[in-house]
């Protein structure tokens, strides 16, 4: 499956909530949901009771626009939260948290995931001091995150983080331009108002 490529702030108004995928813009008055707060398209659809199945997969579709993943590497990353020890909905939370991506986002290096993303492929960061340009990769404890070259964009970026709350679990030296992996992050540490178990029911099926 290709990836979404249509006006984002339809995914939040279709799912009825802010799902933050266009950086700085929706921290202000102009986000599509503070405008219009009701479903995209022509004709409003009148509100129905939804089946279990239908519940099970909206939420796990909010999770995958969140991190802006494909739906295949998304069913994969469950597949290895499934293998680990504990459970899988707070494991597969986990994984995806620790993606490059999303760290250089809660870092505040980048406005956005799709952002922080296209710094990656771009190689604007190291991993333990060496380049990394695969967005996806999850990290550990201990590792050190870099930017490479100071740039104006993610000067910009590190000034309107201050907004968003910064993760417990990941240290910002702003001025060396890096950030460490104190802890992994627990389910408490991920405050996305998911429920991880109806996206588990979904793949249990
Ligand atoms: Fe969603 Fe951001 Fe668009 Fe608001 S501005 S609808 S939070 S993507």
């Amino acid at each position: 499956m290709s990836r979404y490529t249509d006006a984002v702030c339809r995914v939040c108004r279709r799912e009825g909530m802010k799902l933050y995928l266009k950086g700085d813009r929706c921290y202000t008055d102009k986000c599509a949901i503070e405008r219009r707060s009701y479903p995209p398209g022509q004709h409003r659809v009148m509100k129905r009771k939804q089946s279990n199945f239908s519940l099970q997969l909206r939420e796990k579709q909010k999770l995958r626009f969140i991190y802006g993943i494909q739906e295949k590497q998304f069913g994969l990353t469950f597949n290895r939260a499934e293998k680990m020890k504990g459970a899988t909905g707070v494991n597969f939370i986990s994984l995806l948290e620790r993606r490059l991506d999303n760290v250089i986002y809660r870092l505040g290096f980048a406005n956005s995931r799709a952002e922080a993303r296209q710094l990656v492929k771009h190689g604007h960061f190291n991993v333990d001091g060496k380049k990394v340009t695969i967005p996806s990769l999850t990290l550990k404890k201990g590792q050190v995150i870099a930017l490479r070259r100071q740039s104006e964009k993610v000067k910009q970026a590190l000034e309107a983080s201050g907004k968003r709350e910064r993760p417990v679990w990941l240290d910002l030296n702003a001025s060396d331009l890096q950030g460490i992996i104190k802890e992994l992050p627990t389910r408490e540490d991920v405050t996305i108002p998911i429920e991880e178990k109806l996206i588990v029911e979904f793949y249990s099926r």
